[in-house]
Parts: C-alpha cells; sequence; structure tokens
C-alpha cells in the first residue's frame, strides 16, 4: 500500500475494508497489553535459585557480614558482578541498592544540587541548565530531569546513535548544556546499539563541553543479546580513558531484567572523582545498600560465563515474541509507506514510527479493540512528539500468540489510522 500514490476512490475502498477488519477485531473483545518492557514470569522463574543461595553462609570474601550495616559503595564480589557487567574495572564501580534509576536519579540530583567534583561544580549555579536528550528516549529520564527543573534539549535519534553533529553543535553553541542522556546499547526504545564512531565522539565531548558536563551512560541493556553474534559496544570508560575525559561519562546498570526485576542489584561505573561526589550524597541517605542481596547475585553469577549462559535462557524465551513483532511489521509493511523501525538484536523494545499524525489514533484505536500501547508521545520529553509518530512495542510479558493477536490488531490500526488521515487531506 503506497498510501502517497493512492487516489481518493483507492483511498475510500481501503478505508472501508479497513474498517470492517476492524470492527471484527473490536468484536473479538481482546484484552492484550505491550506496555512496558519488564520480564515476564518465565523469565523471572530462572533466578528463584537465589532465594536460599546464602545457606545461612552471610559472610563475604572479606569478612564483611552482609547482614550488619555499612558498605555504601557494595562488597567486593558484587563489584566483580558489576564489573563483569559493565567491563569497568571492580576499583570503578559503586554498587548500590535494587534499581539503576535511583542512582540516575541521584547522581543528577547530586550533579544539579551539590555538585560531583565539589559545591563550585553543582549545577544549580548556573540560570537553567540544560540535558541534552536523544529522542524518542527512555521516558523515565525525562521524568528525572523533568521533577529535577531541568530544560531537555532534544536530538533526533538515528540507526547509528544520537544524531552527533546536532550534539556536538550543541555542546558548543549553548554554555549551559550541562548533562546528556545515552541509552548506548540497544537503546530505549529503538534498539540501536550506537557505533564505535559515536561512541568515541560522546567520549570526545568532554573536550568541548563545560567542565561539569555529565553524559548518563545508562547501559541497562550491556548483555541483553537476542542473537549469537550481537553489534558489540565500544567502552566508552576505554575511550575516556585515552582522551582524558574520565570525569565526563557516568554508567549505570543493574540486573533487573537479568534476575528478579523489583529485587536486583544496580550499579554506577564512575571515575574516583565521580564515585567520591556521589558517595557524599549517599553517606546522608543511607548506612548502606542491601548487602546481602548483593551476596546473593554474586554467587548466583560468580563468573562472566555464568552471567552470560543465564542471558542465553532469558534470550530463548524473548527471542520468538520479537520475532512475531518483526515479522509482522514486515509482512504488513515491507515496501510501503505507511511506517518505519528498526530491528533490534537486543534489549526489550521495537519501536515503530507511523506517518506524522497517526501516532496517537493508532494507540486510541488499538485500546478501542483491546490492546494497549504505551501512550503515544511517552517517548518524548513531557509526553510530547512534536510529529506525533512514535509508538514503542514491548512484547516480553504476553505469550508469543498474544503477541501474534496484538500485532494482528496494532498493523490493522496503523493502516486504518494512515488511510483516514490521507482521506483528510
Ligand atoms: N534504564 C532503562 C533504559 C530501562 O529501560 C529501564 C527499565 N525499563 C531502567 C533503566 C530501569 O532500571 P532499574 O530497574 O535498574 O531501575
Amino acid at each position: 500500500m503506497l498510501l502517497d500514490q493512492a487516489t481518493p476512490e483507492q483511498l475510500r475502498e481501503w478505508e472501508s475494508q479497513l474498517s470492517q477488519e476492524y470492527d471484527a477485531i473490536v468484536g473479538k473483545k481482546l484484552n492484550l497489553d505491550v506496555t512496558r518492557g519488564k520480564p515476564s514470569a518465565d523469565q523471572l522463574d530462572l533466578s528463584d535459585a537465589l532465594d536460599g543461595i546464602l545457606d545461612g553462609n552471610y559472610v563475604a570474601a572479606n569478612g564483611t557480614d552482609t547482614r550488619n550495616y555499612g558498605g555504601i559503595d557494595g562488597i567486593p564480589e558484587a563489584k566483580r558482578l558489576g564489573s563483569d557487567l559493565m567491563s569497568v574495572p571492580a576499583d570503578n564501580i559503586l554498587v548500590g541498592g535494587n534499581s539503576s534509576l535511583t542512582l540516575m536519579h541521584q547522581t543528577m540530583l547530586t550533579a544539579y544540587y551539590f555538585g560531583l567534583s565539589g559545591a563550585d561544580s553543582a549545577w544549580k549555579n548556573i540560570d537553567a541548565p540544560k540535558v541534552i536528550c536523544p529522542v524518542p528516549g527512555y521516558d523515565r529520564h525525562f521524568t528525572v530531569c523533568e521533577q529535577l527543573g531541568i530544560e531537555m534539549v532534544t536530538v533526533p535519534m538515528t540507526a547509528t546513535g544520537p544524531d552527533m553533529d546536532a550534539v556536538e553543535t550543541l555542546v558548543k553553541s549553548d554554555s549551559r548544556i550541562r548533562g546528556m542522556w545515552c541509552v548506548p546499547k540497544y537503546s530505549n526504545p529503538t534498539g540501536v546499539v550506537y557505533t564505535d564512531e559515536t561512541v568515541e565522539r560522546i567520549a570526545k565531548l568532554g573536550l568541548i563541553a563545560h567542565a561539569d558536563f555529565r553524559v548518563f551512560w545508562d547501559n541497562a541493556y550491556a548483555v541483553h543479546d537476542l542473537v549469537k553474534s550481537p553489534a558489540t559496544l565500544a567502552s566508552v570508560f576505554d575511550l575516556c580513558n585515552k582522551h582524558g575525559t574520565a570525569d565526563s561519562v557516568v554508567q549505570f546498570a543493574s540486573t533487573s531484567k537479568i534476575t528478579h526485576a523489583g529485587a536486583g542489584v544496580a550499579f554506577v561505573a564512575a571515575s574516583t572523582t565521580n564515585l567520591n561526589g556521589l558517595k557524599a550524597f549517599l553517606g546522608a541517605c543511607t548506612i548502606g545498600p542491601d548487602k546481602v542481596n548483593q551476596l546473593r547475585h554474586a554467587r548466583f553469577l560468580p563468573n562472566r560465563d555464568a552471567l552470560m549462559g543465564h542471558m542465553a535462557k532469558h534470550a530463548a524465551l524473548l527471542q520468538p515474541r520479537f520475532d512475531a513483532v518483526l515479522s509482522a511489521l514486515s509482512s504488513a509493511f515491507d515496501g510501503t509507506d505507511l511506517g518505519n523501525w528498526e530491528t533490534p538484536e537486543g534489549g526489550y523494545f521495537v519501536s515503530f514510527d507511523t506517518r506524522p499524525g497517526c501516532a496517537k489514533e493508532t494507540v486510541r484505536l488499538a485500546a478501542e479493540a483491546g490492546v494497549k500501547l504505551t501512550p503515544a508521545g511517552a517517548t518524548f520529553p513531557y509526553g510530547k512528539d512534536p510529529e506525533d509518530r512514535n509508538i514503542r512495542i514491548a512484547p516480553s510479558v504476553p505469550s508469543v500468540d498474544e503477541v501474534v493477536g496484538a500485532m494482528e490488531v496494532f498493523v490493522t490500526c496503523v493502516k486504518l489510522a494512515s488511510v483516514r488521515q490521507a482521506l483528510t487531506r
């Protein structure tokens, strides 16, 4: 279907056919949900051996009784797990509680309010500091900025990562830029892995940006591959060291989508300066994180091979769901002018761009047909997609049959919204 070449009669005919298909779907009274990217119960089951794994032995390798207070930056074996996950030396890792989002919030709060390298470095010292947000992006990153009152400046995401020409121009031309969000591997939502060139250009931003500029490198999907030989992500840590910009990037990750999403362990990897800045803040919030859970995780995932073997089991459960989404999109939209999407090799999302102005209507039609999609606009700051195009599909929780059913509804709704819009032109 090429809408741009269709005559008004063809459009009317398509509209009537699609309306009939849509009404038949509504009649099925479906109740399907492809909204949030969380593990299915089957995936959570993979880590149930965490329960009871300590078997009464609560003592960490360095003799720490993990049941007691203390250890603001984590026990050594949990730092080793963070190092396996993030490919950064254990000395540069801080281990926190169950959520990397909390650590990101706390790090941005520290940068804004207290300064990561002393009070003079606090972003609040200047009027209206700004953070660069590649879009579409992760809604919860935008909520952190929104809550802290930090202005967001968007740059487009491309198939190679953020549009680096736009990022460099902003960093050079706007002296109030203080930060940037990045999801470098299987980005939320587009599934893109940043290319080596993009990673190197990000590592070099510290050479042209303000000294208090920090990249928030949220590597939430560091080991979440779906294919056997996935694209690899260059080490921003090594590249920053090479260019003398170690303070300009703070990295985050967690086991949320490795073990139990609500009861995992989260990590920060950063320079000593940044870690000290963050620890000064954390020390006022807590006497220490949950080290018992850190020890459970370290014993459950004792080395990189164990971690990767465990992730292969997740991939086996996720892959058929992604295949169902991607094959539905291909068979409905290959060779049409109805939408674009990337083919992710990992992560939790497929991101679909409709024709401009059709995303909200697609989501509305799908909801009326019993398929819940993430609200259109959620992947943009303040929930506003200026072109009303982007829809995030998260297929991990429903069964494969349910994903197939949800995609039948989705493609019909995209087509119907597009044809109805074309009829108004
Ligand atoms: N970052 C990204 C990019 C995510 O997609 C998610 C979960 N949807 C998170 C962070 C949340 O991580 P955590 O559970 O460690 O807070």
